[in-house]
């Protein structure tokens, strides 16, 4: 029998201990609230979605947010400059550039001129490379959710064989280093497949974990894996069906169920999980803020 890895439940119960931890640390200390700042460029629709949720979020748990939302054909030097507010902001305690950026302007340029103490998204060199060393560091938020659910699920790690799909850098590559750091929630033996991976099932077939970011929905059927593996599917593709639309992740669910351990659904797994992680990185942003 498959589980499903309920992400919609445990962001529930993760959004209690953070509303916990704020009335704590920092309503009953009469400081002030977490603020979380969100850089968008332009009108692409699923980031105008990602960046509402993540907005909604902070509602939710009763954080503050800002949103500076610049126009499609802002110059790089423009979107610098609103970095540099948010650096210099002592009222902004985390803040993010919403990726993907369009083609004129410089993604790791940006990316290297976020404050790292403010960069919750866990993307800049500084607290990358730390979180390569096993350094506390921010951690980009999908890889952190995925830790998550295995670890609050109790899923063995340790000693496994884990096949991530995907190697970008707010995924696949980060989810790849943190299952095989020497570290709890680590020590997985993994492999890390790419669109120059010729042959993907031969190594999907030996993985106890799949963790799929491809972007391609249906890409790992119930024939490229072994009775019992454990699936996570990051994959969120917008799918249209005559007027209607809907979220399909990379995984053929119908082939998987039933023959895997394990698996986190599409709408309601992975999702979930990377928007409140967000959240508790703007928590742990806004505690080590000198200037609270
Ligand atoms: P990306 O386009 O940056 O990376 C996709 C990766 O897939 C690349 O590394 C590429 O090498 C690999 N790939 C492409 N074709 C392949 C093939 N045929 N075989 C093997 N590998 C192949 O995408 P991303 O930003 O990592 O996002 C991936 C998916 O995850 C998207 O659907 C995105 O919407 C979703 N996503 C979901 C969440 C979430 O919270 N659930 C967060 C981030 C991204």
């Amino acid at each position: 029998m498959t589980q499903l890895l309920n992400g919609n439940k445990l962001a529930i119960d993760i959004r209690k201990e953070i509303s916990k931890e704020i009335e704590k640390n920092i309503r009953n200390k009469k400081k002030r609230l977490p603020h979380l700042g969100i850089i968008l460029l332009g009108t692409n629709s699923s980031s105008l979605t990602y960046v509402n949720s993540k907005i909604q979020e902070c509602k939710n748990i009763g954080i503050e947010s800002s949103l500076i939302h610049l126009p499609n054909d802002s110059s790089e030097r423009e979107l610098l400059k609103e970095i540099q507010k948010m650096n210099n902001n002592p009222l902004i305690d985390g803040f993010i550039v919403q990726l993907p950026l369009q083609k004129h302007i410089n993604s790791d340029k940006i990316i290297m001129s976020i404050n790292p103490k403010k960069d919750v998204d866990g993307f800049h060199p500084e607290n990358f490379g730390k979180m390569s060393l096993d350094m506390k560091a921010f951690v980009p938020a999908t890889a952190l959710g995925i830790l998550t659910i295995l670890d609050r699920y109790k899923i063995e790690i340790s000693g496994k064989h884990t096949v991530v799909i995907g190697r970008s850098r707010i995924v696949g590559r980060p989810i790849s280093i943190l299952m095989s750091r020497k570290n709890y929630l680590g020590n997985s033996t993994v492999t890390l497949t790419h669109s120059h991976t010729p042959n993907i099932d031969y190594y999907t077939k030996q993985a106890d974990i799949i963790i799929t970011a491809v972007g391609c929905p249906g890409f790992l059927t119930g024939k490229m894996i072994k009775k019992g593996a454990i699936v996570i599917d990051v994959g969120i593709t917008i799918v249209k069906d005559g007027k209607k639309s809907f979220l399909k992740g990379d995984v053929d669910f119908n082939s998987v169920y039933g023959k895997a351990s394990y698996i986190t659904p599409v709408p309601g797994g992975v999702g979930p999980m990377t928007r409140i992680m967000l959240i508790k990185n703007t928590l742990m942003a806004a505690l080590n803020n000198e200037n609270k």
